[in-house]
């Protein structure tokens, strides 16, 4: 058997819930009804006992307070309660030897031997009281023995007792209106329980269609939230996020398969162009190595791109190892300023790696080097001649702190928080005559988080910028 929606019958959670709240419901009954049982038998037979002690007084005044003949007391006592209908008396007087001195005539329907020991310790003063069964009959029987002197002439045992009779009745109709009223009970509660479950539930069934209808052509819709404030609207509200989350990679892959696809077209466009313009007509050999050498400088630009791309996927997809050891990073920004010192002063800018203080840092050589390049190059492609960069490292508690500043440019406070997303560049035709794609600092930012830093910018248009990047040290330092 299974539900429209796919789901088999038993492995519903309405389904589970009603039958938890069977067996609760089942167990709970069973230990109430159990211990409530145990209680009005327990109270019963403290009736029954009273009623027995009473009568036992009464018997133990008639024959010890009597100067008649014993026998004839006996005989009298028997005709008084042989009317009794719902507690008849049972009774025998017992020699302490055991023998029997009287009995009434019910006495025989009781199997009940004389037990020696028994005997010998009611005669020292002890009270038995005992429930004793009668194999064949329904009824048990309750007997006290106790001691007893007669007219202070002789100690005897009494043995008085009754039939378990309305014990029995009582707490067969206990039972018998529980077993009836459980029943219905169940079958209430199971409707009632099954109805709160599907109440409860129905909910999940709109979270699951409205979900199911949720794909990438659709991600701006969101589920409906029911204002209740329960798990279930907190549930809804992981969805609603997560769907969020999902709509906006969503843009951003799109956004990054359509500008990857504009920067590979241009160039491979513009390389088409103009070999088929070479080939239009015979052409002197200086111009196939002038087109040439472009061409290489154009296929030099397409595989930075293509690597830049691969790296940034791989920095998605957490592929991208990093081998972290201690990194001298001193040594590193002057090592990087001598290499960009002769690039700078081709440019006629000024570039200084002044005093830095000793700082090592656990990283990743070639990725470190990677993100202090970008951040150099940028300077350098931004700055015009006549200009200066300065690199700086600083400690600061457990940080250390890189400064790449120039006297470039700048940018437009309200660019900079855009310039370190793919693909963003302020001036997108200018900056693509210097050569970028607008990849680079979103690789220095990844980079950075990847080493527990963070990299901030600070720039003035005109003035110039600086970006600063902060690395956590390495703890013996
Ligand atoms: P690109 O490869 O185009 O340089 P980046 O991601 O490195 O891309 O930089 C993004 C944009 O930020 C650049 O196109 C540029 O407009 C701006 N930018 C980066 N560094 C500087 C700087 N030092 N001075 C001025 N503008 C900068």
């Amino acid at each position: 058997m299974s539900s429209k929606k796919g789901i088999k019958f038993y492995k519903r959670t309405d389904v589970k819930i009603t039958l938890w709240y069977i067996l609760t419901f089942i167990v709970t009954t069973i230990i109430i009804f159990s211990f409530m049982y145990i209680r009005i038998r327990h109270h019963l037979i403290k009736e029954i006992d009273r009623f027995l002690k009473d009568e036992l007084r009464e018997f133990s005044f008639k024959v010890s307070e009597t100067s008649r003949d014993f026998k004839w007391v006996i005989k009298e006592y028997e005709e008084d309660i042989v009317e009794r209908e719902y507690y008849p008396i049972y009774f025998r007087v017992l020699n302490t030897d055991g023998t029997v001195v009287a009995t009434s005539k019910n006495f025989a329907e009781i199997i009940y031997p004389i037990d020696q020991e028994k005997l010998r310790n009611i005669g020292g003063g002890t009270r038995y009281i005992e429930t004793v069964k009668v194999p064949g009959r329904k009824t048990p029987f309750r007997i006290l023995s106790s001691r007893l002197t007669v007219a202070e002439k002789f100690d005897c045992v009494v043995q008085i007792g009754t039939r378990m009779e309305s014990i029995r009745k009582s707490l067969g109709n206990f039972s018998e209106n529980i077993l009836t009223a459980i029943p219905i009970a169940l079958v209430l509660g199971t409707i009632g329980g099954w109805l709160l479950a599907r109440r409860s539930l129905a909910p999940i069934a709109y979270i699951t269609e409205a979900t199911k209808k949720i794909t990438a052509t659709n991600l701006g819709e969101r589920l409906r939230s029911r204002q209740s404030d329960d798990e279930l609207d907190h549930l809804i509200a992981t969805i609603n996020a997560m769907i969020a989350r999902l709509e906006e990679s969503f843009k951003r892959m799109n956004q990054l398969t359509a500008d990857v696809s504009h920067e590979l077209r241009t160039p491979i466009s513009a390389m088409r162009g103009e070999a088929e313009l070479l080939l239009s007509k015979p052409r002197p050999t200086g111009e196939y190595r002038r087109a040439l050498a472009t061409y290489i400088e154009q296929l030099d630009f397409l595989t930075r791109l293509i690597d830049d791309l691969i790296l940034l996927s791989k920095f998605d997809s957490n592929e991208a190892r990093l081998t972290m050891i201690p990194i001298k990073l001193d040594k590193l920004l002057i090592n990087l300023g001598e290499f960009f010192r002769a690039l700078a002063e081709h440019k006629g800018i000024k570039l200084t790696a002044g005093k830095m203080k000793h700082a090592t840092v656990v990283g990743d050589q070639t990725r470190l080097q990677q993100l202090f390049t970008n951040l150099i190059d940028n300077a350098i492609k931004f700055t015009p001649s006549g200009g200066r960069i300065d690199i700086a490292l600083q400690k600061e508690r457990d940080v250390a702190k890189v400064s790449i500043k120039d006297t470039g440019i700048g940018i437009p406070s309200a660019e900079s928080e855009h310039i370190f997303e793919r693909f963003y560049q302020v001036d997108k035709s200018r900056d693509k005559e210097r050569g970028g794609v607008g990849l680079g600092l979103s690789i220095c930012q990844w980079i950075a988080t990847a080493h527990h830093g963070n990299i901030e910018v600070k720039s003035e248009v005109g003035k110039g910028s600086r970006f600063a990047v902060s690395l956590p040290l390495m703890t013996e330092e």
